[in-house]
């Protein structure tokens, strides 16, 4: 089999392939030493940690032990608190409900259980074609050479080319305006609370929405930019410096580690697999999401231990699982494109939704249940379609 493109989705891939016992090639366009970009997927569902755990038990269980577990949910509207709940520390030895790090740490995990399982990764090899058949696919790589496999799971990323190759579009809203992720590191001499906060209408940033989330050795702030927002104003590293101090302590603004623009697309494949049935799709190749309730890199893990279970079928119902595949992760997708439409609704709210916030804000004191609306409603719904879809 062969895998393309060694993020999040590719490597849980190729070592999902290696735990059915067949044989792997993990094709990356860039260099093994390569450095990967800020904090991005920070937040690993529970779910995730099972899904990964089935796969190799052990590296479920690092990523639990090197990940955040907050244990505080804040909500604020206006700067005043609508919102708290503490919970107790998960049992010890379970898995735990999710964990928060930086995806380039669970990349690393993932990469290690790689090499420990033999996934023959060929780094710096960029595909640029792919020819499947009746009996396999051939693909191309910059360097003019050709791999041959039954089967291949492009997990190749937003700018896939292997779905271009294989002529599969994507479609879907692609929203105006943008949001900024700032990295942080930690300051060990004036630690920032281990609370997820979330901030709507936050006073001192002219009642734009924050949030702020930690994670293993610092913390990820989030700002909602208004549509008429520009990125000189609030996504360069300078404009973060001035904005900041309203959010954290003012001697963060030394320890800004990433300032990241991001923009939201809701967009999904055509299809989840080729014509000829032998070519998968698989993470943002296929689908993208806005980062809200974190579906983009847990429903690539999800989508990748789906794509290695209908590969190892026995040889006679491959192109049966293969077509279930392709239907239950389309399914997927669909719902978690929706449920991230549904929490975008609520973090750049229109008039009628503004209003709903306020008011449910002021009643909140009184209210609780009203609180906990502010709370949950900007992640989405929790549940899928069924578990197999979920995320
Ligand atoms: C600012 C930001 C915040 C985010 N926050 C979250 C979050 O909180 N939760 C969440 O779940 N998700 C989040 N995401 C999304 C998450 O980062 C992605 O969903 C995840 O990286 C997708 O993984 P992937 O493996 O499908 O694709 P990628 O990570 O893009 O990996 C694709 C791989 O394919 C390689 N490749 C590309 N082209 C080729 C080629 N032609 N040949 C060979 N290799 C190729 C690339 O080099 C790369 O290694 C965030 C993203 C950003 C940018």
């Amino acid at each position: 089999m062969i895998v393309v493109g060694a993020g999040p989705t590719g490597l849980t891939a190729a070592l999902a392939l290696r735990h059915h016992g067949l044989p792997v090639t993990l094709i990356e366009a860039e260099p093994a030493d390569r450095a990967r970009p800020g904090s991005r997927a920070l937040f690993v569902h529970g779910q995730t940690l099972h899904r990964l755990g089935a796969i190799d038990p052990s590296l479920a269980r690092r990523i639990a032990e090197y990940g955040l577990v907050w244990r505080t949910r804040r909500t604020l509207h206006g700067g005043r608190q609508v919102f708290q709940r503490s919970y107790p520390p998960p049992p010890p030895g379970t898995l735990p409900p999710f964990v928060s790090l930086r995806q380039v740490d669970t990349e690393r995990f993932l990469l290690d259980a790689c090499a420990d399982a033999g996934v023959d990764i060929r780094w710096g090899t960029p595909v640029t074609g792919v020819d499947p058949g009746r009996d396999g696919v051939t693909v191309h790589t910059a360097d003019g050479r050709r791999f041959d496999a039954p089967y291949v799971v492009a997990a190749d990323g937003a700018r896939s080319a292997v779905r271009r190759a294989v002529g599969i579009g994507l479609h879907g809203p692609r929203a105006r305006g943008f949001h900024v992720v700032v990295d942080l590191a930690d300051d060990p001499d004036d630690p920032l609370p281990p609370a997820r906060t979330l901030h709507y209408e936050h006073p001192g940033i002219g009642r734009r929405t924050v949030m702020q989330v930690p994670f293993a050795g610092g913390c990820q702030i989030d700002l909602q930019c208004r549509v008429d927002d520009v990125p000189e104003d609030f996504a360069t590293a300078d404009a973060a410096r001035d904005w900041l101090p309203a959010v954290v302590p003012a001697a963060y603004r030394d320890r800004v580690l990433w300032v990241a623009r991001y923009q939201f697309q809701q967009v999904v494949a055509d299809r989840m697999v080729d014509a000829t049935g032998r070519v998968l799709l698989a993470g943002e190749a296929a689908h993208l999401f806005p980062p809200f309730g974190a579906r983009g890199m847990n429903s690539g893990i999800a989508d990748a231990a789906a794509a290695a279970d209908a590969l190892a079928a026995a040889p006679a119902d491959v192109a049966g699982a293969v077509a279930r595949y392709a239907e239950q992760r389309q399914r997927a997708a669909r719902h978690n494109r929706d449920a991230a439409r549904d929490a975008l609704r609520h973090l750049r709210p229109g008039p009628a939704m503004r209003l709903r916030q306020r008011c449910s804000a002021a009643l909140a004191p009184h209210v609780p249940a009203l609180g906990r609306w502010l709370e949950t409603a900007p992640y989405g719904p929790r549940s899928g379609p069924s578990p197999e879809s979920r995320y």
